[in-house]
């Protein structure tokens, strides 16, 4: 059979994007070609705005998988890895970034129409974003190198940082594109080859990816897209036989899976991206408009659908109800509709399925008996909307106060002195991010010493940078992204060492 195609036509969208139509093949992308599943299997794509089915997609199962990490494989040996000169790497990293830059408004679309984001915001977070992480890594592929080592005077020895293999990645839908770029950048630009699973969610911009990637001139078999679902293609990634390292993005739960059968397999190298469920604090001293603006970002951006979301919000009691009133004020201000139009900032929830896992915890949340100060129930009157939530007088045992939520929901709670703070800020399995406002430069570094997270904000939330690392303490992950620091967990580290005069001991 031949591979299913996508088309799209974006002239009738609201607002001001992209014109044009989008018409690709949705295949599976192995050696530089788009193929059909063996097995013929198809996903259905759905627009969250409409509901309705937009299109299809290949599903890859096991034999697929197989088909890409053979393909990955050769590339490897005969065209990549110690084969590609490291400026080659970065000359094809940087076309990449060109071609993005040359299709931003198009994958931007594509992006909002898939996942429901505000087209601002894709083209913002994902595409701009992954203008950037290629070209920062572009820069990185011919500066890796290892040590000279001094040992003695008859010995020698230095480092290598080898690239590891082929490494396979598995994405969530959340930042479709983003997640494709800080995965296949890093990994690229230390000579491994990628074979790597999108969500079955949000596969579109990845799939479009691939022709600008054949386009920029990538050998075949560098970069492989398996599209496909995770407990078939996600799960023969993690347990595949001749894949050198796992890097994955999404729950904790799956997370654990993904360890497991990276164990049970060949013992291949795990780097995990989990959830979060990460505090805010509000110092007494705060500038409160500042505070207010953020927390309210940190909480609503991407529909509250980001591992980072600053759900959690613990405020000084002596500014509480100044702070809650400002804070719900902010909150009810947000501009919610069709992503495709200019003001919007909140659009739908990804998919029914998970919009009916939000509006469940918020039942929950009431149930257990906390108050919804605001919000509570669906926007609208249909649709995937949810208007932004605030949950007071929540208790430290509730379970909206210890799960991800992933949607428009913060729970507000209130403290008393800097350790109650940082008490109730480190109480939970999670430890991927942190906020904290304070005009008090000691307060300020001593609560980030403070907390068990790996991204600690001061007076800002959700503002990351490329080139600083990004990971997570505790059940939110092990390893780091972005910044030199990505680098470590792409490469294996060889000692060379050289006699020159030494004798053997026997
Ligand atoms: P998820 O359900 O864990 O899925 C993530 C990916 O794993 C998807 O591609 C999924 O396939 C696949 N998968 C599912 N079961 C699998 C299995 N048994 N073996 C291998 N792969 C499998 O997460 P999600 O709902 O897509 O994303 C939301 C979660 O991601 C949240 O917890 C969020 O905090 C986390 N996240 C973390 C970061 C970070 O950097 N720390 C960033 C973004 C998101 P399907 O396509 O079939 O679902
Ligand atoms: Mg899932």
């Amino acid at each position: 059979m031949s591979p299913p195609s996508f088309e799209f036509d974006f002239n009738s969208a609201p607002g001001g994007g992209f014109r044009g139509r989008s018409f690709f093949s949705t295949g599976l992308f192995i050696n530089n070609e788009f193929v059909d599943a063996v097995d013929g299997n198809r996903i259905g794509i759905v627009n969250p705005t409409s509901g309705k089915t937009i299109g299809i997609v290949a599903a890859a199962t096991e034999k697929d998988v197989d088909i890409a990490v053979r393909a990955a494989r050769e590339a490897f040996e005969q065209r990549w890895g110690m084969k590609a000169p490291p400026t080659e790497r970065r000359r094809l990293l940087n076309r990449l970034a060109d071609l993005v830059a040359e299709n931003a408004d198009e994958l931007s679309a594509l992006e909002a129409l898939e996942n429901g984001k505000a087209l601002i915001a894709a083209k913002m977070m994902d595409v701009e974003g992954t203008i950037g992480i290629l070209r920062y890594f572009a820069g990185w592929a011919d500066k890796i190198q290892g040590k000279t080592i001094e040992v003695n005077d008859s010995k020698l020895a230095y480092t290598r940082h080898e690239p590891i293999g082929v490494v396979g990645q598995i994405i969530p839908w959340n930042l479709p594109l983003g997640m494709f770029t800080v995965k296949i950048a890093p990994a690229l630009a230390t000579g491994n080859t990628v074979v790597i699973k999108p969500s079955e969610w949000t596969p579109l911009t990845a799939i479009r990816m691939c022709e600008l990637i054949k386009e920029a001139g990538f050998p075949k078999g560098v970069i492989n897209v398996v599209t496909g679902y995770g407990d078939t293609a996600g799960a023969a990634i993690a347990s595949h036989m001749d894949i050198d390292k796992v890097a994955f993005t999404g729950s904790s739960l799956v997370g654990r899976h993904v360890m497991k059968a990276a164990a049970a397999s060949n013992l291949k190298r795990v780097t995990l991206e989990l959830g979060g469920k990460s505090p805010n604090i509000i110092f007494q001293d705060a500038d409160l408009d500042r505070a207010v603006s953020w927390a309210a970002f940190g909480a609503l951006a991407n529909q509250g659908q980001l591992c980072i979301a600053g759900s959690r919000v613990f405020v000084h009691e002596d500014i509480y109800d100044k702070f809650l009133a400002a804070f719900t004020e902010k909150m009810k201000s947000v501009r919610i509709g069709d992503p495709f139009l200019p003001d919007t900032f909140q659009g739908p929830q990804v998919t029914e399925t998970h919009f009916n896992r939000i509006m469940n915890y918020i039942e929950i949340g009431k149930r257990e008996g906390a108050t919804v100060h605001l919000g509570g129930e669906r926007y609208g009157a249909e649709g995937l909307y949810i208007q932004p939530t605030i949950f007071t007088d929540v208790k430290a045992d509730m379970t909206i106060m210890k799960e991800e939520i992933f949607g428009p929901v913060v729970v507000i709670a209130k403290f008393s002195s800097d350790e109650e703070a940082v008490r109730m800020a480190n109480d939970t399995v999670y430890g991927l991010a942190a906020g904290l406002f304070t005009c008090d430069v000691s307060r300020a570094i001593s609560v980030a010493n403070q907390l068990k997270a790996g991204t600690v904000w001061i007076n800002c939330y959700g503002a990351s940078s490329l080139n600083a690392p990004f990971g997570g303490y505790k059940q939110s992950g092990i390893g780091r992204e972005l910044g030199e620091y990505a680098l470590e967990h792409y490469t294996a580290v060889k000692a060379v060492h050289i006699n020159m005069s030494a004798s053997p001991p026997i």
